[in-house]
């Protein structure tokens, strides 16, 4: 069994404790356990703004270095708690656990998975507890995996040593139709399959790092999402129930973590397109939504999404090119957020788009960009009006 702990709930020496009683429960019910956890509560935010305060560019490989760290305290201070459990308990560092990563700071992605001294705790009897967001490079670097990566380790962890279940601990009871904290009647879904979730994950639903639930569907990794406050069974994420009836709409998400930038007056001819993405691509920058008008008069607007965090570098390669594309103007826009209905059955069910922009209307909500995919429709709108939103079509789908 493999068990993932978020930052809530490692966030305190209480909490750790109560964690450490619940990992020593496990094992008493007979289970090997390796345990996931992040740092607690707020240490990585509060790491990433010290970096900020020290340099304003610090060197990817010393911000790895740092930023890892708040992982390694909590793998260490579980293991003392689990001993005055008397469950004896040995922690790793994610280079330990040989958590092997390609090269990129900050979005390394994890090439292999060694796991020989993990597989050596388990055998000595003892219960593994491995500091999440973390590897090693092929360079022998450290590196981070992003963030919320935790989850990733976990469910990378689980997939190497062919656990029964990868469980992740949080501060909520599962999966929600919507996030709890902006829909206070969301309801927890007991089952969701791995394409709603990673539609949910991927516009903002933060309770699982879509990387994580990648490859969760791709090693067959039955995930179950719980709260580490109540112990109550959660949410199961695994392969679609074919015998089931698809719901139309599952889940409202929204992300307000996202930024749009606008090429206006480029020349409309075969390459334009190809030319801009290949530049951004070579930053690393991933864009998401992209819209491109009709040509007028031979030139055409492109506009699309990218992470807030990329804006001022998206912005810096656009205007590097304008002149190439025949640009007339570069802008920005940082005040946008995103809302998406999600549900398996729509696939079949003709209507919900109508419905969504309908119920955007009723409240006077103005629509930017639209992207669709089978199971999923996702609206730009003002940041102000996302969670009005996102309540209105919750009520609209009659998720609560
Ligand atoms: P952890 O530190 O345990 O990894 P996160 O903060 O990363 O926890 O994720 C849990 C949070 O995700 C919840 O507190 C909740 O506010 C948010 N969240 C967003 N959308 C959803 C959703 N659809 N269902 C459940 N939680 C959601
Ligand atoms: N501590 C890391 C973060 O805050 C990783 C995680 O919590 O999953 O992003
Ligand atoms: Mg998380």
């Amino acid at each position: 069994m493999v068990q993932k702990y978020g930052g809530t709930s490692v966030g305190d020496a209480d909490r750790i404790r109560a964690v450490a009683e619940h990992v020593a429960r496990t094992r008493r019910a007979g289970h090997d356990v390796v345990v996931v956890v992040s740092a607690m509560g707020r240490t990585t935010d509060d790491l990433i703004r010290l970096a900020g305060e020290v340099s304003s560019s610090p060197s990817p490989r010393e911000y790895d270095m740092l930023v890892s760290v708040g992982e390694r305290i909590t793998a260490p201070l579980v293991c003392m708690a689990l001993g005055d459990f008397g469950v004896p308990a040995v922690s790793f560092t994610g280079s330990q656990a040989g958590i092997i990563t390609t090269p990129e700071h900050s979005r390394a992605k994890i090439i292999e998975v060694r796991g020989d001294r993990v597989r050596e705790a388990l055998a000595e009897g003892k219960v593994a507890v491995v500091a999440g967001f973390q590897g090693v490079s092929t360079e022998r670097n450290v590196t981070t995996l992003g963030r919320g990566a935790s989850d990733t380790t976990a469910v990378a962890l689980a997939a190497a040593l062919g656990a029964s279940m990868c469980e992740i601990y949080t501060d909520v009871t599962g999966v929600f139709s919507a996030d709890p904290r902006v829909v206070p009647n969301a309801k927890r879904l007991a089952r969701v399959s791995f394409d709603e979730m990673l539609e949910i994950s991927a516009t903002g639903g933060r309770v699982l790092m879509l990387r994580s639930v990648e490859f969760a569907r791709r090693h067959h990794v039955t995930l179950h999402v719980r709260s580490s406050f109540t112990w109550e069974p959660g949410t199961i994420v695994t392969e679609e129930d074919p015998t089931m009836e698809q719901a139309v709409v599952t889940a409202v998400t929204h992300d307000i973590s996202e930024a749009k930038i606008t090429v206006a007056g480029v020349v409309d001819r075969p390459g334009v397109a190809g030319r801009l993405f290949r530049a951004l691509a070579t930053k690393s920058i991933n864009v998401d939504m992209i819209v491109q008008n009709i040509s007028s008069h031979g030139t055409t607007d492109i506009s699309f999404t990218l992470p807030r965090l990329d804006l001022k570098t998206g912005v810096e390669v656009c205007n590097e090119l304008a002149n190439e594309l025949g640009a007339s103007g570069v802008s920005s826009d940082d005040a946008i957020g995103r809302v998406s209905v999600i549900g398996a059955g729509m696939k079949t069910h003709p209507g919900v788009t109508a419905a969504m922009f309908e119920t955007l209307a009723r409240e006077d909500i103005n629509i930017e960009m639209i992207s669709t995919s089978t199971i999923r429709i996702s609206c730009v709108v003002r940041e102000e009006d996302v969670e009005r939103a996102v309540r209105s079509l919750h009520d609209a789908f009659e998720l609560g």
